[in-house]
């Protein structure tokens, strides 16, 4: 038999299918990362196949989640749902719970949530609860592995269905729809269709086999009864289905007092002040970075890079290399090639480890949500929803699940902009040049690392407001609701977990993609177009360096190595470290001198900025032309990003330049009209658009009940 579990966003679904099947992965606490549909059989019942549907508020057509999740439970026929409410939030989760019910298919809710109750000493009445709503309720706590066991077995055993009955009026609507369907749908179908036809779900009344009769009664029916309430539809239904719960919830919800402010709520308040949350989160930020690149983790990538590759590895590879008698090309490629490249990405290591383990903590106890939330205060200003930030909060991970996270965006334009600059956030795979930059240059300064962190999200604010007044992607915000979920201690094994499998994808890559990389770069700069050993100076990669490097010059590093470096970032971001690794490598192991003696800071910094604005890697274009749908958009995102990134990058070196040396120059009279057109784009007026009717907006807004924060 089939259970399907189906619920709102963070309500704790994976949890409880992760407990329930055993099979374990990271549980993270915003919105819309379950996108996709994972299934397993229970390990204690093997003859119960558990569905993990995506999280969503309702059962209308209008996000990705939600055309799953319906088409799943209307066509899939899973014999029962589980549904996983939260019952801190119960007022909100009743509301999907209304549609559920009406599906035709036996509906369990587990309450889920109920040690944050009782640490909050609410009280609710789940006998009253469950007689209100006619189905059965269970109390449980996933988390703490409480209840599951008895929610499954009530779900597996119960097999009535039960709907709610809402305002006389409607209901008399209602049954005349029926009437005139009769047998065009099936029978346990029928309120589920009813109500549809009632709401004019296009989606629905087009598949049904209605005659032009049909189709006109039905009209009327509607038509009077909007008459009659003096509302559409939708509304009616929407407003049926608040005032239902409001009753059941004012029937279960015990004393509880005057409401009083939580820990959580306390905290909120500071932390999502309007004019403290910004502040707050750039000192966080400021904090993760100079923790993980310039202190904690610093300690460990010097000693890594210093002792492991930079002499104790080399040395003894040397011996033992020398020992038996390895030819010399050989032991040339083994160690200013693999090791030298290699050596120097993994020496990042630990600070991937910690900003990992930072960013998990942020994560798991609560203030990345935050965040999202936050942003999208910030976001909404210029018309883009908070739904934006999720992907880029994903992207600081790897930018290929980033972009793939933007399918929970369902406007197309907004989808497509977020897109665009999701990848201006810092991955894991750059933080090796944010890393590399910051220490060989600015040793003394803690506000380099985290600069570029703010770099990448003032490059997508910016480019936000920017993008947003062309009529490519011009029109309003779609709503974005989110639930802020109780802090709680974060839980150190997740933390763990999800920080040991990014440094474990990052070893993996520096064994493969980068470890070939770091040989063919070895070779192209160590052999001549004869194939004859030659200085690095005269390898075909110079020479092919060199034929690109006039473009970068006047971004201040047009040596020939930082270009190889810059365009090998291609394949890998990794790689540009690796390359700038294999062309300085100095008598075997990584110390920077030779790329220090190569770039001024200010050229240094400028070339960290190109990398991390410029196009991402061929992995994430991909996910970019896989996304977009169309090679015309693709290209004007990779077109945008390289060009921002080299406006700023120039901006950056000729003012830096204009200040250190006074001296003004063509190149500094072409900045200021660089910065001109970069304000320009940012300060004219919006393009007009059409108003469309947003129906979430109505869905969750309008009626004032979703409590939306
Ligand atoms: P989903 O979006 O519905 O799949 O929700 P998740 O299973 O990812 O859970 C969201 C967050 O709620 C995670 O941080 C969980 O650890 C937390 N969580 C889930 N169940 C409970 C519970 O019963 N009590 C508490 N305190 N937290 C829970
Ligand atoms: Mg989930």
């Amino acid at each position: 038999m089939e259970i399907a579990l189906v619920g709102n966003p963070n309500s704790g679904k994976t949890t409880v299918f992760n407990h329930l099947t055993g099979s374990s992965q990271y549980v993270g606490n915003w919105p819309g990362v379950t996108v996709e549909r994972k299934c397993g059989p229970i390990t204690k019942k093997k003859h119960i196949l558990l569905q993990d549907l995506p999280g969503i508020y309702s059962m209308s057509p209008y996000t990705p989640e939600e055309i799953v999740a319906r088409d799943y439970l209307l066509n899939g026929k899973p014999q029962a749902i589980l549904n996983v409410v939260d019952a801190t939030n119960l007022e909100r989760n009743l509301y999907l719970t209304t549609q559920l019910m009406e599906t035709g298919i036996p509906v369990c809710l587990s309450l889920n949530m109920m040690d944050i109750l009782e640490a909050q000493k609410k009280y609710l009445n789940i006998e009253k609860l469950s007689y209100g709503l006619g189905i059965p309720v269970v109390s449980m706590s996933a988390l703490k592995k409480k209840g599951v066991e008895k929610a499954v077995e009530k779900a597996e055993n119960h097999q009535d269905t039960q709907y709610p009955t809402y305002d006389n009026r409607l209901e008399a609507a209602l049954d005349e729809i029926s009437l005139v369907l009769g047998g065009t749908v099936p029978e346990k179908q029928a309120r589920w269709y009813a109500i549809k036809v009632f709401e004019r779900d296009e989606e629905i009344t087009q598949n049904l086999d209605l005659s032009t009769l049909q189709k006109k009664e039905l009209e009327e029916i509607i038509a009077i009864t909007e008459k009659v309430f003096d509302e559409d539809s939708l509304s009616i239904v929407i407003n049926a289905r608040y005032d239902f719960i409001t009753q059941l919830t004012k029937l279960c919800l015990g004393e509880r007092g005057v409401l009083e402010e939580n820990f959580s709520d306390k905290v909120d308040r500071i932390v999502t002040n309007r004019f403290l949350a910004l502040p707050i989160f750039a000192l966080i930020m400021w904090l993760v970075y100079a923790i993980s690149i310039q202190w904690v983790g610093g300690v460990g990538t010097d000693w890594l890079n210093e002792v492991v590759f930079g002499s104790f590895l080399p040395e003894r590879l040397a011996d033992f290399l020398n020992f038996i008698h390895v030819a010399d090309w050989l032991q040339n490629l083994i160690i200013d090639g693999i090791l030298a490249g290699t050596g120097a990405v993994l020496g990042f290591l630990p600070q991937i480890f910690v900003l990992f383990i930072c960013l998990g903590l942020l994560e798991d106890c609560g203030y990345m949500s935050r965040i999202a939330f936050v942003m999208d205060r910030v976001f909404r200003k210029f018309g883009l929803s908070g739904k934006s930030f999720i992907p880029m909060l994903v992207a600081t991970g790897c930018g290929v699940p980033g972009i793939m996270a933007t399918r929970t965006i369902e406007n197309e334009k907004d989808r497509r902009l977020t897109i665009m600059v999701t990848t201006f956030m810092p991955c894991s795979a750059k933080l090796p040049i944010i890393a590399l930059i910051a220490g060989a240059f600015f040793p003394q300064a803690s506000w380099v690392a985290p600069s570029a962190y703010l770099a990448g999200i003032a490059a997508i604010i910016l480019s936000g407001i920017a993008l947003k007044k062309s009529k490519l992607f011009a029109g309003d915000a779609s709503p974005f609701i989110m639930e802020l979920p109780s802090y709680h201690l974060p839980a150190m094994k997740n933390v763990l977990k999800y920080a040991l499998n990014h440094a474990k994808s990052f070893v993996k890559r520096a064994g493969t993609v980068i470890f070939v990389m770091n040989i063919a770069i070895w070779f192209l700069s160590t052999y001549s177009w004869s194939l004859t050993q030659v200085s690095a100076d005269q390898s075909i990669l110079a020479d092919f360096g060199r034929l690109m490097s006039p473009l970068f010059a006047p971004l201040g590093w047009g040596s020939w190595q930082a270009t190889v470096a810059t365009l090998t970032g291609l394949v890998a971001k990794e790689t540009v470290v690796g390359s700038l690794g294999v062309l300085y490598a100095t008598s075997g192991g990584t110390d920077w001198a030779g790329l220090q003696a190569a770039l001024t800071p200010i050229a240094a910094y400028s070339f960290l900025l190109f990398n991390l604005l410029c196009a991402p890697c061929f992995a994430a274009i991909g996910a970019i032309h896989k996304e977009m749908h169309a090679f015309k958009w693709s290209a004007l995102a990779v077109f945008y990003q390289c060009g921002l990134a080299y406006a700023v990058s120039f901006w950056i070196f000729q003012i830096g330049m204009l200040v250190l040396t006074g001296i003004f120059t063509i190149a500094s009279a072409l900045a200021f009209i660089v910065l001109a057109l970069l304000c320009y784009f940012l300060f004219r007026k919006q393009a007009k658009t059409s108003e469309e009717l947003d129906v979430l907006t109505l869905d969750m807004f309008e009626t004032g009940k979703g409590n939306v924060k």
